[in-house]
Order: structure tokens, then sequence, then C-alpha cells
């Protein structure tokens, strides 16, 4: 039985960060890395194989970072865990010994019991290239696809779809909006807005009761009793924890079943260290289990996980949700808290907005309106949230707007803070919008917002 420091399970965004971490921080340490993958694919690239990269082939994390970082890789499936003896089995016989063991497993798509599931040409996104090549095979053949779920896979999806291929495209959504769950109302119409431009028509506020068809999927039946024509459907609903390793090796499990750790990413057993879509969270903002499952969260974990392996230096602060997307030219981020995520979990709160174009005078190259939404706890004024859309700089706005969540920043921190602008690069520091929002929010202090709907 070959023998390492360290022996990494998963080769994705959780596990390659981890096993980079834990070299940087202990180099005289061995790392091996053992995946099932022989290549792995950028999970948040899959939407656009179906559209602007065309291939699964263009949508590969290289190996050469595991060469460049001096981690040793083994392409194998880890069947079991011995505790007692500190080892991992594989599926091609082998065994190896660890120090400390991480578990990166991930995730697998949530496929719910619906009536008609097995039908052909109904897909889930797995992060299995042969599988993906199928789906786009099947895509190809088809003329009219329903996705349901109008959450960022969802809406990614279908707007790929269409863009090179003459399809009818529909999303079936059961909440009022899409994209709810991670904006307020008025952001998530503007994305329908884009998908509507697009062709790609959304059907809120509906359930799927069953998928019918003889053997292959020719209809989805919705709660409304409507029936709607299909030749192919891919479910983007979510994804559930890959804990099945861990159970067997008699891991603890935590509320939204993944992988029970603590602050410093231990799980039960204090070697066996456990990262990413596999790994039980907790809320930044009130230290409840938390289901979310994003890569950026995946990464900052494994950070966590890579460098407490031989000691606790760093902990976890739990999970403040950071997403963004781009629909048509649109740029759509979110951090944090909504305005109603806010008011649903009880708090008094403060809201300050503010648009201008992201150039000064607007007429520079490159000028299109960015509009910021900061959401502050109204006693405090500690930032809880932010929205911003509109140019492509919002997707490196909001990483400015998590860090400010992340210190907890007050409104009065953020409207006096230092800003660099530059008429090419950024709106004038007098319209600068993050620092505009914190301002407006504090303007409105002296009443609450009284613009709140709650969603159906
Ligand atoms: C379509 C799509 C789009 C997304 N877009 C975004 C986005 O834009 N931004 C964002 O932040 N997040 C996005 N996400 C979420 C993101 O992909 C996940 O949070 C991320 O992949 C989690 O990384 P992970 O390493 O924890 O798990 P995974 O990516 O699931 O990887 C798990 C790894 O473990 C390996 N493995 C599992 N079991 C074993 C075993 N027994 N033996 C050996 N190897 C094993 C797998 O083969 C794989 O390599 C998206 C997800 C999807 C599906």
């Amino acid at each position: 039985m070959q023998k390492f420091d360290v022996v990494v399970v998963g080769g994705s965004a959780a596990g390659l960060t981890a096993a980079i971490t834990s070299r940087r921080h202990y180099p005289e340490k061995s790392v091996l890395l053992i995946r099932k993958e022989e290549q792995v694919l950028i999970p948040c690239g899959i939407p656009y194989i179906f559209g602007t990269l065309g291939s699964c082939s263009k949508n590969l994390i290289p190996d050469a970072v595991l060469q460049k970082n001096g981690i040793d890789l083994v392409v194998d499936e880890v069947t079991g865990i011995r505790r007692d003896k500190k080892s991992v089995t594989t599926a091609g016989g082998k065994e190896f010994g660890y120090s400390r063991l991480v578990l990166a497993t991930g995730s697998v798509p949530v496929t719910p019991p619906i009536p008609g599931l097995d039908k052909e040409n109904i897909f889930a996104i797995r992060k299995d290239i042969p599988y993906l090549e199928r789906m786009l095979q099947a895509l190809d053949k088809a003329s009219s696809l329903l996705i349901v779920g109008c959450g960022f896979i969802g809406v990614e999806l279908a707007e790929e779809c269409k863009k090179t291929r003459d399809i009818s495209i529909k999303i079936v959504e059961m909440l009022r909006h899409c994209l709810q769950l991670t904006y307020d109302q008025e952001f998530s119409i503007k994305a329908e807005d884009v998908l509507r431009a697009a062709d790609i028509e959304i059907l809120t506020g509906e359930r799927v009761e069953a998928f019918l068809g003889d053997k292959a999927v020719k209809k989805v039946k919705l709660s409304s009793g409507a029936e709607v024509d299909v030749d192919m459907v891919i479910l983007g609903i979510g994804a559930r924890a890959n804990t099945s390793l861990a159970e067997k090796a008699g891991l603890e499990i935590g509320p939204t079943k993944g992988m029970q750790v603590n602050r410093y990413m231990q799980t039960s057993d204090l070697d066996i260290f456990a990262c990413g879509d596999c790994a039980e969270k907790v809320s930044f903002f009130d230290g409840k289990p938390s289901p979310l499952k994003l890569a950026s969260i995946a990464t900052m974990e494994a950070r966590i996980a890579g460098t407490n392996l031989f000691g606790p230096r760093r902990a976890n602060m739990g999970v403040i949700g950071v997403y963004s997307t781009i629909l048509g030219d649109i740029a759509f981020s979110a951090a944090g808290l909504t305005e109603y995520g806010a008011r649903e979990r009880g708090y008094s709160i403060i809201v300050g907005e503010a648009e201008a174009v992201n150039r000064h005078p607007g007429s520079m190259e490159g000028g299109a309106p960015l509009k910021v939404k900061l959401i502050f706890e109204a006693g405090t004024r500690v930032l809880l949230g932010g929205q911003v859309s509109g140019a492509k700089s919002a997707g490196e706005l909001i990483n400015g707007i998590s860090a400010c969540i992340h210190q907890r920043m007050t409104a009065d921190d953020i409207a006096t803070f230092q800003t660099g602008t530059h008429p090419g690069l950024t709106a004038s520091p007098i319209a600068y919008q993050l620092v505009n929002a914190a301002e407006m929010a504090i303007a409105s202090s002296w009443r609450m917002s009284t613009r709140w709907e709650r969603p159906a």
C-alpha cells in the first residue's frame, strides 16, 4: 500500500483547490488526488457547451495545474474508506494510506420522483462527458425543449440551447418569477424580459405533474392541467450532496444531507476533512443550515480545509451566496440576502439603489447602465446583501460587495470608503453606484420601505 500525507478524493473545484492549497501551505507533504474521470469538466461552463462552446472538449480543467503544484494523480473510483487503517480502497483494486483525507466528492442532480421520469430524452445536468455528449446529440435532433426550473442553470441553458438552434424552448418554474431565490422581483422581471426577447417562453407558478409518451417523452402535464408537447426535457432543479462514501464509512451526515463538518472543515473523524458540494453548510447570517451549492463556496471551503490539515489556521464563517450570470448583454449579480429574504428572516431593513452609466462621460466607449441595490439592517446599518445588473463589470463589483458583507461593513463605511475611478473604466466618482446606493439607504432610513411585496 502506497502512503501519502494527504489524499484528496474528487478532482473538481473543491478537490483541486484543496490539493493545491495543502501543497502551498505544507510544501513538504505528499499529496495524492484521486478522481473518477479521465478529464474534468469546468462545472460552471456546462451550459455553454450547448451553445457558445459547442463541445465538452472546450470546457475542461487543464491537468497541468497538478504537475505544476507537485500533486500526484490517480484516475480511479474510491469505493471505501478504512478509517481504522487510515486508507482508501478503489474500484481498480488499489489501496492508498493517508495521514489526512479530504473528501470533495461533490453533488449529483436532484431528480424528483415525477411519474414518467424514466422516459427517453429526459436529462438532468450531470458533470459527466459521455452523458453530456448524448444530451448534445439529442438536442440537435429535438424541435421542442422543456426545461424544468428557472434558476441559474435553467436560464443559462435556455439561452445557450437557443443560440445555435432553431428550437422552441419553454421553462417551467413553480415560483412566481425566474431566479426568485436569488433576486428581488425587479431584477427577476428584467431577466424574464431578456429571455422572452430571445423567444423563450416562461411558464411560472406551474409544477410538472407527469411526463407522458410511450418510450420517449412526448408531452409534459402541468399542475394547471395544461399539456405541453415536447420531444426533450432537461431538469435544472438543484443538486444533492454525494455522501455515499462518507455514509459507508460511518461519518456524520448533517441536516441538509451533506457531510457534517466543523468550522475547520473537519468531519466527525478529525483526520478526514470535507469541502465543496458534498459538505454541510451554515449561513453566514444566522448560522442555520444552508443548502447553497456553488463553485465559489466549494473553493472557499477547500482553501480552509487545505490550510487546516495539520493544525487549525482558518475558520469558515458560513456561506454568503454570491451569484453572477449574463443573459443577452445584461449581467445579473447578487450576494447575500435579498430584500424579500431579509424581511422573511425577520430583519428590519433599509434599502438604497443607484443607477449610472459605467463611464464618465457616458459617451466613452463601453458605456452601459449599471444598477446597484444594497440592503442594510436598519438599526446597525450593517450590509446584508446586494444586487447589481447591467454592464459586465457587475460580475466583479458583486465580489467587492461580498467582501463588504463578509467584513460586516455599514452603510456609512461604504458611503465614505475611497474608490478608484477612471473615465474609460467606471462611473464618475460623483455617481459611483456602490457609494450612492449606500447614501440612498442612509437617506431613506427615517422611514421603512413600503415597496416590498410578498411573492406568491
Ligand atoms: C450547469 C451548472 C452550472 C453551474 N454554474 C455555476 C456558476 O456559474 N457559479 C458557481 O459558483 N457555481 C456554479 N455551479 C455549481 C458548481 O458547479 C458546484 O458548486 C461545483 O462543481 C462544486 O464543486 P465540487 O468540487 O464540490 O463538486 P463536483 O464538481 O461535483 O466534483 C466532484 C468530484 O468528485 C469526483 N468523485 C465523486 N465521487 C468519487 C469517488 N468515489 N471516487 C473518485 N472521485 C469521485 C467526481 O468525479 C468529481 O471530480 C453550477 C453547476 C452546474 C451543474
